[in-house]
């Protein structure tokens, strides 16, 4: 452990142990949104492309017993409406949402929800499922994974990224970083990058837990009493989008999921957390009552229904020094106290 992580769980636990940092007080009257996307079992998350995006069933219960210890927890819709009418509750208001429509947000998040009698809400990239696509930057990742298992598979990665105008990185999370500067590319740009790393992998098979749910697992979670809200069409960030596209994702994949799912669909999630005023301005015009955003932070009364702030759960950053999830840390990234985010 080093010391700068050694202070910082000591700090933590000193702020948390004393009340500075305990959320009935820093989020009283506040709307806390938490942020989860891949629930995966351990070996399976080493393999995942992408593991910071990923918590295992048990770190996601650790995050609940937290959450259902400090907070009054629901899905985004019923929070928010209580939010808004300024309801008095013993505890802080806290939604639990989940992007992605990932399969193993059925498998393995549910269950721990029902076992913590916490409902949450989940952010359905409705194309991607009614394809039954993975997202694309999966589908990168999986690809830049194969590429690189393969004899010269480094020389043909960096050759096909020079194409793109992109630089390859050797630090051994290629496909971390590629996913990431990719997102500089237009839209077009990426996809085609994405389907040439398919095609240099020489495979688009991927492992059957990345795939994204069924319509028939969507239902089964709203009758759980889950909320079921829209992540757009294709998972395209909304402001690279020209304003026939923008509607598209937001407006139809409304409509599809109200006739699917048999219930209202009320609240949006922004691919990739990107939003401006244009696509803000079209979520409302849908009929949606909320947008939310990745920007960092617990939300006032006051603050914007359609960019609301959320906490987005990283299980390394809520870790104490053996890895467990640890009340004292998490608590100092909500505050507001913890350096470094907004
Ligand atoms: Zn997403």
């Amino acid at each position: 452990m080093s010391a700068k992580s050694w202070l910082r769980s000591g700090a933590a636990a000193v702020l948390f142990y004393s009340g500075i940092t305990a959320p009935e007080r820093r989020a009283r009257r506040k709307l806390s949104i938490a942020t989860f996307h891949r629930v995966l079992p351990e070996a399976q998350r080493r393999a995942y492309p992408f593991p910071g995006l990923a918590v295992t069933p048990q770190e996601l219960d650790a995050f609940l017993a937290f959450f259902n210890h400090h907070f009054d927890c629901g899905p985004l819709s019923v929070q928010h409406e209580r939010h808004l009418r300024r309801e008095k509750s013993a505890k802080p208001l806290l939604a639990v949402t989940f992007d992605d429509g990932q399969h193993d947000n059925f498998l393995h998040a549910r269950p721990v929800l029902a076992r913590h009698g916490i409902g949450a809400s989940f952010f359905i990239p409705v194309e991607a499922v009614e394809r039954r696509a993975l997202l694309w930057h999966d589908r990168l990742g999986f690809a830049v994974q194969s590429l690189l298992e393969r004899r010269e598979g480094a020389a043909r990665l960096e050759r096909l990224l020079g194409a793109a105008g992109l630089t390859a990185s050797g630090d051994g999370s290629a496909a971390r970083s590629v996913a990431r500067d990719s997102k500089r590319l237009s839209a077009g740009a990426r996809l085609r990058l994405v389907d040439e790393l398919v095609h240099a992998a020489g495979t688009d098979r991927t492992p059957e837990y990345a795939r994204l749910m069924t319509y028939e697992e969507i239902v089964q979670l709203s009758a759980d009493g889950h909320e079921i809200g829209s992540h757009g069409m294709s998972h395209r960030m909304l402001p690279d989008c020209d304003e026939s596209s923008i509607r598209y994702e937001v407006s139809e994949s409304r409509r599809r999921l109200r006739e699917r799912v048999g219930q209202p669909v009320d609240s949006f999630c922004y691919p990739n957390g990107d939003s401006d005023s244009r696509s803000a301005a079209a979520v409302g015009a849908a009929g949606y009552r909320r947008a939310v955003t990745t920007d960092w932070g617990a939300n006032d009364t006051d603050a914007d229904a359609f960019r609301l702030r959320r906490f987005d759960m990283v299980a390394q950053h809520a870790a104490d020094s053996k890895g467990a999830i640890a009340p004292a840390v998490v608590a100092f990234r909500m505050s507001g106290w913890y350096p470094g985010l907004r």
